[in-house]
């Protein structure tokens, strides 16, 4: 290549390489497939090889990827976490074989997995745990004891006590990152792209419990420092990680002649599908630590190991239908249905197609030829469209539900549509769950059991009929006798006082929290008033987003929407905010207005009356409490006095309101 030609190339491979490097080490988000980049990178590195003056101290080519972001406390590496040069053909195993039994013709090398996670350090003092950190550049890393303390197989105690630093992968189970997937896709999240980069996002977390809730597991593969017995090679020292109580590399097989090495590399790409955890390749290491010493590394990784990565397998199909279901939370994914075709250990039939903007972005149609593979070696996908089939159209998500054609809604810079629909069929359950639940409706005993059970025997299709439930449809239920169906209709009762702001929460409104539940009703009051502001008046509202207020409104446009709150009033579920009338002196009274009050009206008075608590009658009765008495009062006083009920003046009512 020219020498021109050859620095452009260099400065714009460098752009790309630092920008997706980023893209996976900061913000664990790749746009493109390690493949892809791992050939960019050798593509530079080839050009660096002809022009070494091409080479910048800022090459990806130069340093170890990732980086200490700031978020944690940085953590400098007593021993850098060095990378590994990679190979992505036997020819260059053969040629490393060939460099190392140069120098040392008995050499020995052990082979493991290479796990797709993110390596960490962890740190023993007298065999207690100290300190966790992540690899970042490799000199220095993060601060995640904290994080690390919650992933279960790392030992927190060793069975010796000795003062040690090891290397490890964490790692997300393969099982784990799909449900983690399916639960990001259906919640309308971001999913993470592959179990690394779900790792290492679960790993730099803020709040430990969210890293506790995502099942990390851990193997352990090196001995980072460590002064006490002689360990002489890497077998031996993983052995002895193992006697510590450390999980450790799965398998680490010895072997003396490179064909050893290389049917070792078939054995694990064979096995790799049926793996439960994801691994990338596997790794070769000279497995006594006095030649290793000898052989030396580059700034960059040791020159006595080789990473031999398995290339992703890929295969074509044809997409022979797009399938769009709604989920538990109203969002619709559309999955691809293909021509079965035989992929990494499992035939493979359907992809999701997350969103309309993956759609749109790689243009896939009915009748498209497509290649496929599985990201992580997991989960099929559809990496793009070979040829669209003739007169194809573009592919749109539907307008309306599937479920319940209601229309769908799609919120700013959100990638998923849903229905937003409180009777959706497909939402009902988790909906009704919801409303009962402690924090929303609070209705003791309806748990998500005994929800089930309504639902599928046919008595429950929407929240409102909950109030429609009387202790014979309960007695239907297994397990239920007389007493425990009698609770059961006295706590849906009682959940009819709860507070309107309970009630809105209850509503399931996406966005709209038991805070936000709060703010709605404290502001405006009542059900009715909530229901008719529109987006200006929610927004007014401090503490309430733009994106809160619109799916406040989207709620509430829909006819679903009202005829439910409708049901609900009918039913005698509170309506009001109780912070209105928290000051309840007048419950249980009855007053009767008489006469030209000085200073209020009727209308006043009873406003007062009812605020705190009270009612009004128009007449007077034994039940009468008080008759409010102005001038020119008539008969009502006169019955008020036979029939010994109180008489107050508005200077007395004024007194009994201070
Ligand atoms: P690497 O992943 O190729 O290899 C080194 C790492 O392997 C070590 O840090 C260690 O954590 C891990 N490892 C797992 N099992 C091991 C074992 N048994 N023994 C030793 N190490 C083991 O190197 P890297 O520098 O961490 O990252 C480069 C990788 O990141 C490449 O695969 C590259 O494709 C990917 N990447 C992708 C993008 C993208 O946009 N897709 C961007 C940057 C980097």
């Amino acid at each position: 290549m020219q020498f021109e030609k050859a620095r452009d190339r260099a400065e714009q491979l460098r752009n790309e390489l630092n920008y997706h490097s980023h893209k996976y080490y900061v913000e664990d988000s790749p746009e493109i497939e390690d493949y892809e980049y791992d050939m960019l990178q050798r593509e530079l590195a080839a050009i660096e090889k002809e022009y070494p003056e091409l080479i910048t101290p800022d090459s990806p080519t130069q340093r170890v990827g990732g980086s200490a972001e700031g978020m944690f406390e940085p953590v400098v590496h007593a021993v850098p976490l060095e990378s590994l040069q990679d190979a992505f053909g036997i020819e260059e195993v053969r040629a490393f074989d060939s460099r190392i039994k140069a120098m040392f013709p008995d050499a020995e090398y052990v082979v493991e997995p290479k796990i797709d996670g993110l390596s960490v350090a962890l740190e023993y003092e007298n065999g207690v745990f100290v300190r966790g950190s992540t690899r970042g550049d490799g000199n220095v890393g993060e601060d995640v004891t904290a994080n690390l303390r919650t992933v279960n197989s790392i030992p927190l105690r060793l069975k010796k006590d000795v003062t040690i630093e090891v290397r490890g992968e964490v790692y997300m189970p393969k099982a784990v990152f799909a449900s983690l997937v399916e639960e990001q896709e259906q919640n309308g999240e971001k999913a993470f792209k592959n179990p690394r980069n779900a790792a290492a996002g679960s790993l730099r977390q803020k709040n430990p419990k969210i890293t506790a809730s995502r099942s990390l597991d851990i193997f352990v593969f090196n001995i980072q420092r460590y002064e006490g017995t002689e360990i002489t090679g890497h077998k031996q020292s993983i052995d002895f990680l193992k006697s510590l109580g450390f999980k450790t590399i799965p398998f680490y097989n010895k072997f003396s002649g490179i064909d050893g090495v290389v049917s070792e590399l078939e054995r694990i790409g064979i096995l790799r599908p049926t793996l439960p955890f994801d691994i990338d390749g596997a790794v070769i290491k000279t497995d006594s630590f006095a030649q290793r010493a000898e052989i030396g590394s580059t700034a960059k990784f040791p020159r006595w190991a080789l990473a031999f990565k398995y290339p992703p397998e890929e295969k074509e199909t044809t997409v022979v239908d797009i399938e769009v279901a709604v989920g538990r939370t109203g969002v619709l994914t559309p999955t691809a249905v293909f021509e079965p075709v035989l992929l990494a250990g499992s035939t493979v039939s359907r992809a999701t197609l997350h969103n309309q903007d993956f759609i749109d972005e790689k243009d896939i149609r009915l009748g498209d030829r497509v290649v496929i593979r599985k990201a992580g070696d997991i989960i099929p996908e559809v990496i793009k469209v070979v040829s669209h089939a003739e007169n194809s159209v573009k592919f749109s998500l539907p307008s309306v539900c599937p479920s319940c054609s209601a229309a769908v809604i799609r919120e700013e810079g959100e990638a998923a549509v849903r229905c937003v629909n409180p009777e959706c069929p497909a939402q009902l359950l988790r909906n009704l769950i919801h409303f009962c639940s402690r924090d929303a409706m609070d209705i003791e005993g309806m748990g998500d059991a005994v929800l089930e059970k309504l639902v599928s025997n046919g008595l429950l299709s929407r929240p409102s009929e909950i109030y429609t439930l009387k202790k014979e449809d309960f007695m239907t239920l297994e397990g239920f006798k007389d007493k425990s169906s009698e609770n059961l209709v006295a706590a849906i009762e009682n959940s009819k006082k709860n507070d309107l702001a309970n009630l809105v929460f209850a509503l399931g409104i996406r966005h709209v929290g038991q805070k936000a539940g709060k703010l709605l009703a404290e502001h405006f009051g009542s059900m009715e008033k909530i229901m008719n502001a529109d987006i200006t008046q929610l927004t007014e509202i401090e503490g309430f987003g733009g994106i809160m207020a619109k799916s406040v409104a989207d709620f509430f446009a829909l006819e679903q929407s009202r005829r439910e709150i409708e049901a609900l009033s009918a039913y005698g579920v509170n309506m009001l905010s109780l912070k209105e009338k928290i000051d309840n002196r007048f419950e249980g009274k009855v007053f009767v207005l008489t006469g030209t009050l000085p200073t209020y009206s009727r209308n006043e008075a009873s406003e007062i009356i009812e605020k705190f608590g009270g009612k009004t009658a128009s007449s007077v009765s034994k039940k009468t409490s008080y008759v409010l008495a102005g001038e020119e009062a008539g008969s009502k006083l006169v019955k008020a006095q036979s029939l010994g009920v109180t008489i107050i003046d508005e200077e007395e009512f004024n007194r009994m309101i201070k």
